[in-house]
């Protein structure tokens, strides 16, 4: 019985922000005792999404959040009064889910990949959910 579900406590700090959740992700699999198989991770916020991608380059991150904000202006006369649109429509296109394999124990990713939440309105403190099957 190793199915268990793993919640993430995720703190960010700014508006719309890139975090780097891997080591967080990392730990769950080494608690899990999963060797082989692979790891679902779950964002369960409709203003937040994550993401695969470069990790050497901080620039990468912030050039994605400056891009998404010329394709999704914060301000477009949207109809939601919530006031938040923007960030809804980011997790769309981000999507909420990431299917990760696992093999040894570690994640099988690229050399230059992390995985990110997606901050689109905070600061807020998320939860991320990890699920490990073998
Ligand atoms: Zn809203």
């Amino acid at each position: 019985m190793k199915s268990k579900i793993y919640t993430l406590t995720v703190n960010t700090s700014e508006r719309t922000q890139l975090l780097d959740i891997t080591s967080k992700v990392e730990q769950v699999v080494k608690q899990s005792g999963v060797k082989e198989g692979m790891v679902h991770i779950f964002n369960p916020h409709t203003t937040a999404g994550l993401t695969i991608n470069e990790n050497a380059d901080p620039d990468v991150a912030s050039d994605i959040l400056m891009e998404l904000d010329k394709m999704v202006p914060l301000n477009d006369g949207y109809r939601h009064v919530e006031g938040n649109s923007a960030a809804h429509i980011k997790s769309s296109l981000f999507g909420v889910s990431l299917t990760v394999f696992v093999t040894g124990g570690r994640l099988v990713l690229g050399t230059w990949q992390s995985l990110y939440f997606c901050e689109f309105d905070g600061p807020r403190q998320r939860k991320v959910l990890v699920k490990v099957i073998e």
